[in-house]
């Protein structure tokens, strides 16, 4: 079947893809539309509408105006809507994940696995919602009550990266809406299709008009740039690169608005040699090569101990040449293309640095064919903490070897990055997994597992890999102010 013909059995696959403002679907107000493409092969998938600044400010003026109404929705009520939705997403499960792999790459069972984690971030905060308790402080003076109330943000926009369409929305759309605020979300200009059939089952679930809109446009400048001049927009949160949040930090200045930053990692995976051998060969694997690498918390650094080193990039090269490269709509791929040529040529780039370092190829090492995004899973044997390999995040399916002496002079690799996202650390030996995960200087720390994010833990990252959490007890009170109340009586 066409992409196309698949695309048409959605349901918004039959209509042209609009803007969600408001009351509902429109088009760009300058009848401006852009094109998706799959980076499988190089199809036209769709074409959406391209906004710029008076649609960005038409989506900013219907959030304001649902903001009161919304926000004084009695929490159990909202937190149905999330729940309802959630089922959606999951009765629709095959068909989004089918939208998601022609717009993305990721192999379908991947994308099944995202719609699942997007869906579970609903939940999750549906249950918050109805726990956002204020609280009452004993004063030092008698007729004194101090009380504390939290109450909404208010209009929050939203900006999301490609990489995982449909959860990086869910993990700040669900705590959002579950406080009371209201949204102006732009997706991907590379995967807006996952956004918009997003928006589709938040109005099926009775989401009411105007509490989320979602603006699609090709150059987010104007839209960025609406956004912070607005002062009734007052949260910006924001999953992408390390150098765009900084931009929108200083942006942010000019308004004093809120800010919630998902950035860049550069995740350090440590094996020692007391490690199950086997256990860390599986989780360097599902750690390194999901998502073909373009995962923010993907294993970037792999620090083999070197009693072990042999033995560890002996059963973890046959594993990754075993690996099957394609169209994540074929059941048997398990890694897809990389989103679009520049990624590809960053990976180019790194694996020559690193050969032109004394690094070693033990499998892969090129693309699959020179003229698409395909890249042959890669482990590079001999590689160092100086490798530009090492230094920035690759992005993509290439997997550095480097080994190590002891636990001092890892965790000094570990740590020297201005990044602190995700680290991992596999070992039997107790006292070092506590040491470890106290010495890491990283928002998340996977002892013994690889796949350590879940809704009801917070994410988020140390250092220059963002501000804020999502997810977890903690992600609601992003989207909430503290109110104190001085009551003499
Ligand atoms: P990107 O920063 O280029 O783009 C992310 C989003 O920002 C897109 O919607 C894009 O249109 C928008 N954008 C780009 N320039 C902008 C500007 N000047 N003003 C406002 N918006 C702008 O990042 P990317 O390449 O799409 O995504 C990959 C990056 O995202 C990686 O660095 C990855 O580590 C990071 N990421 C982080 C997390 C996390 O939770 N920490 C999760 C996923 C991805």
């Amino acid at each position: 079947m066409t992409d196309a013909r698949i695309l048409a059995q959605t349901m918004l696959g039959n209509e042209p893809y609009g803007l969600l403002i408001g009351e509902g679907w429109r088009p760009a107000t300058g009848g401006g539309r852009f094109t998706v493409t799959n980076p499988a092969t190089g199809d036209h998938l769709a074409e959406v509408a391209d906004a710029d600044a008076s649609d960005v400010q038409a989506a900013i003026d219907a959030a304001a105006t649902a903001l009161p109404s919304w926000s004084i929705v009695p929490a159990p009520a909202r937190a149905a809507i999330l729940r309802r939705a959630a089922g959606l997403m999951l009765e629709e499960q095959e068909r989004l994940a089918t939208v998601m792999t022609l717009e993305q790459g990721k192999p379908l069972a991947e994308a099944r696995g995202e719609i699942a984690y997007a869906a579970s971030f609903l939940t999750w905060f549906a249950g918050e919602a109805e726990r956002i308790y204020g609280m009452t402080i004993p004063a030092s003076i008698a007729n004194k009550r101090l009380l504390v109330l939290r109450q909404p943000v208010g209009v929050c926009a939203m900006i999301t990266p490609w990489n995982f369409p449909s959860a990086m929305i869910t993990r700040k759309l669900g705590p959002a809406l579950a406080a009371g605020c209201t949204a102006v979300i732009k997706p991907a200009e590379q995967t807006p299709l996952s956004a918009l059939e997003l928006g589709r089952i938040l109005r099926q679930a009775g989401l009411p008009d105007g509490v989320c809109n979602i603006v699609t446009c090709q150059d987010p400048i104007p839209f960025s740039t609406t956004i912070f001049d607005d002062e009734r927009v007052r949260k910006v949160s924001f999953t992408g690169s390390t150098e765009v949040g900084k931009l929108l930090i200083q942006q942010s200045a000019a308004t004093v608005k809120r800010l919630s930053l998902e950035l860049g990692g550069n995740a350090p995976f440590i094996v020692f040699a007391d490690a199950d051998l086997d256990a860390a060969v599986s989780g360097a694997l599902a750690s390194k090569f999901r998502n073909a690498g373009q995962t923010c918390v993907c294993a970037n650094r792999i620090f083999v101990q070197r009693s072990i080193y042999e033995a560890f990039a002996e059963r973890f090269t046959v594993r990754v040449a075993a690996m099957q490269v394609g169209n994540g709509l074929d059941p048997a791929t398990v890694i897809g293309p990389l989103i679009d040529q520049q990624a590809r040529t960053k990976v180019e780039r790194h694996v020559a640095d690193a050969l032109a370092g004394g690094a070693s190829i033990l499998t892969g090492g090129s693309a699959a064919t020179p003229e698409t995004q395909f890249w042959t899973p890669t482990v590079l044997a001999h590689a160092t903490p100086t490798m530009l390999v090492a230094r920035e995040e690759t992005f993509g399916p290439v997997a550095p070897l480097i080994g190590f002496d002891d636990e001092a002079e890892v965790l000094g690799y570990a740590n020297a990055t201005p990044f602190g996202l995700a680290a991992y650390c596999y070992t039997r030996d107790l006292s070092r997994a506590w040491r470890m995960a106290e010495g890491l200087e990283y928002g998340i720390v996977g002892i013994n597992d690889a796949i350590p994010s879940t809704a009801q833990a917070p994410f988020g990252g140390f250092k220059q890999s963002g501000l804020g959490r999502e997810g977890g007890p903690s992600g609601i009170d992003e989207y909430l102010e503290e109110k104190y109340v001085s009551m003499v009586l």
